[in-house]
């Protein structure tokens, strides 16, 4: 160094620079003009370094940081973009280049002066050669190397991923994930080809997760159709965006009532207009389908019966499973979410849902994803349901007789074997399809980045293609085989009618699974006697039986929820006649339920142009006549299922509906001048 200032001082311009390894670090670190104060100033800083780290990392931060022109540093970066290969694979000949460009990185650009740089690695060779370095043959081999070197392009696999685990791992020069890149580049390739085919439909984004079950790694991560697509959003990661789930959740709610022994497959769940305290659902095809299983609710993904059962075991129960499964923007909404969340009234992330379904594969047990090669995870994990429970879901979701195969499936299309649900969010703005065999768990998103919806968006049409292309590219037939039936599950006969435990009326019986000490033990009341006359005019109770001339005939038990529902439809149903008019007993179980108007509601009323509003109740099978009372005071009388009007006074007003048996009901409205 002093000769280089000697030297400077009697030419008066620069003509050998002098510095050590660990003073090109200290320029690289901290870049400054190249003055005399400057160069003490890093010679100062030198001793520092040198002072704080070994030879060793200073010539690692050396390798990292020296400069190859352009916008490349660091020799890692300069042997992929320039060779295309990691610096291990790098030949001798290679390696050699590479290690003289940050002398002359103008003068020896690759690209552009591959000639010069070619006979200055040769110069460099030979003095290998003169140093005996290297074997003769080698370094032959090496002169005689071509050198044909271009810029490449950077690679950019993964993309999505590769920026969580930047941010996850912050300074971290390698980090060894899970990710296996052959399957994540052929689904990368599959979701793009597959959104470009949906374009047309102004569709524009998918995102894909792969999960394996047994160790729960991430094997492919696909954030978007296309991360270099400004116009679709293609930076945003669509794994972790927070969507609405549409029917997605419901597994996990049949799962927790099976374990709560509120349910069992068969059982019979009445899908008819329902009203939950102001909250009327529809069915998303605005069909509804009168008593169905609970199976055929699931699979199905009917409406009606899942918010009948969430009503059931609360929406604090539910929730609660969800924050256990890692359900972080439900955990913040909790306090908001009510029976709606069920049909997508919430949100998740396509990672939380495809994790949630990797509990259902590994039977019940929840684990945390693990992104990278350590640490490694504890092999137990959480149990979120029963194994039995799981094993029931499963079960249900791998049924093929079920309307949300894709429409255009046929004979042609490979069926992988795995349990799936889709769902379909409010507005038809993301169409999801979570699907899982053993070994694999896959969530599938499809939808606009930017919440745009689309009529022929669905979870069946258009999310479940491209599940089952990639299951069957994956793991067509999977070894593995399917799941066994736990000790626990058993078969019993149950009547087709309920799902319940036959009685002498059920003539017709099934085989359900149930969960040993856990499903309800119900007898069956789909039926009941009934005394009746001779000629089945009037009914008796056992207060008003006459000593003779009576018959026993058995009527079904319809709910009043069911009534109203074949009323609406005219659909015929076997009505019990009339009571005993002299009959003088009082009876209280089965009052009317209104239905119209909710109890507590506010109305606003207009003085000079008073609205009407709806009375409406839901009454027993053997009702012929109900009588509506406003504050005490009768106003309407009405067949059961007619609805009726009226005009309400001002203030609090109780509303009383009573039927012909003398059964009583009362809700209390309020009512205010606009
Ligand atoms: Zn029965
Ligand atoms: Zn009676």
């Amino acid at each position: 160094m002093f000769r280089a200032i000697v030297n400077n001082i009697f030419t008066g311009r620069r003509t050998s620079g002098a510095s050590t390894i660990t003073m090109q670090v200290v320029r690289l670190l901290e870049p400054a003009r190249r003055t005399y104060l400057n160069k003490l100033k890093e010679s100062f800083r030198a001793v520092q370094l040198e002072l704080h780290f070994s030879k060793e990392e200073i010539l690692q931060m050396y390798l990292n940081l020296v400069p190859y022109g352009g916008n490349i540093e660091g020799i890692k970066a300069a042997s992929i973009l320039y060779f295309g290969k990691g610096p291990q694979l790098l030949s001798l000949a290679e390696i050699t280049a590479l290690t003289i460009i940050p002398n002359r990185p103008s003068s020896l650009r690759p690209g552009t002066r591959n000639d010069a740089l070619k006979s200055a690695r040769n110069k460099w060779l030979k003095r290998f050669e003169n140093d005996d370095l290297f074997d003769k043959n080698l370094i032959q081999d090496a002169v005689d190397e071509p050198l044909n070197v271009r810029r490449l392009s950077a690679p950019d696999q993964a993309s999505h991923f590769a920026l969580r685990m930047k941010k996850d791992y912050p300074g971290q020069p390698v980090i060894q994930t899970n990710l296996r890149i052959q399957l994540q580049m052929q689904i990368e390739n599959q979701v793009k080809n597959y959104v470009n085919r949906l374009q047309g439909m102004n569709i524009h984004n998918a995102a894909v997760l792969v999960i394996n079950n047994e160790t729960m790694a991430v094997e492919a991560y696909v954030g978007s159709a296309d991360f270099n697509n400004p116009f679709d959003g293609g930076q945003v990661d669509g794994v972790r965006a927070v969507r609405s789930p549409g029917s997605t959740l419901k597994p996990l709610l049949y799962a927790t009532a099976f374990d709560k022994g509120i349910l069992t497959p068969k059982n019979v769940l009445n899908d008819v207009p329902s009203n939950f305290g102001g909250y009327e659902p529809e069915n998303f095809d605005q069909h509804f389908n009168g008593p169905v299983t609970a199976e055929f609710a699931l699979a199905n993904s009917l409406n009606i019966p899942a918010v009948k059962v969430l009503k059931e075991i609360s929406t604090p129960v539910l929730i609660d499973k969800l924050r256990k499964s890692g359900f972080k923007t439900i955990d913040k909404q909790s306090k908001d979410l009510g029976l709606s969340m069920i049909l997508g009234g919430c949100g998740v992330t396509l990672e939380e849902l495809t994790r949630l379904f990797s509990a259902f594969a590994n039977e019940g047990e929840f684990r945390p994803l693990s992104f990278t090669a350590e640490p490694l995870r504890p092999k137990k994990g959480a149990a979120i349901v029963s194994k039995e429970a799981a094993y029931l879901v499963t079960n249900i979701l791998t049924q093929v007789t079920r309307p949300d195969l894709p429409t255009n499936f046929d004979n042609t299309f490979h069926l992988p074997k795995i349990a799936w649900k889709t769902g379909t969010s409010y507005g038809k703005r993301d169409a999801w399809s979570i699907g899982y065999n053993r070994r694999y768990t896959i969530g599938i998103w499809v939808g606009n980045f930017s919440g745009e919806g689309v009529p022929e968006l669905s979870g069946a049409n258009i999310a479940t293609p491209l599940l089952f292309s990639i299951f069957n590219a994956l793991d067509y037939n999977s070894p593995k085989g399917w799941y066994k039936i736990p000790a626990n599950v058993s078969l019993r006969k149950v009547c087709a009618v309920s799902g319940d435990i036959p009685s002498n009326f059920c003539d017709h019986q099934i085989t359900d699974d149930y969960i040993m000490g856990v499903s309800p033990y119900r007898k069956c009341q789909h039926m009941r006697w009934v005394f009746t006359d001779a000629p089945g005019k009037i009914s008796y109770c056992t207060y008003c039986l006459p000593e003779k001339g009576y018959e026993k005939n058995a009527y079904p038990n319809l709910a009043p929820e069911l009534v109203a529902y074949y009323e609406l439809q005219k659909i015929p149903y076997p009505k019990i006649p009339p009571h005993n008019p002299s009959c003088e007993r009082v009876f209280h179980e089965g009052a009317p339920l209104i239905v119209s108007p909710n109890e507590g509601s506010e109305y606003y009323i207009r003085k000079e142009e008073p609205q009407q509003i709806q009375l409406a109740c839901q009454a027993a099978i053997d009702v012929q006549e109900v009588f509506w009372y406003i504050n005490d005071k009768l106003s309407k009388k009405s067949a059961p299922h007619e609805a009726v009007f009226i005009s309400p006074p001002f203030g609090r007003v109780k509303i009383s509906c009573s039927d012909d048996k003398g059964r009583n009901s009362n809700i209390w409205i309020s009512v205010k001048r606009m």
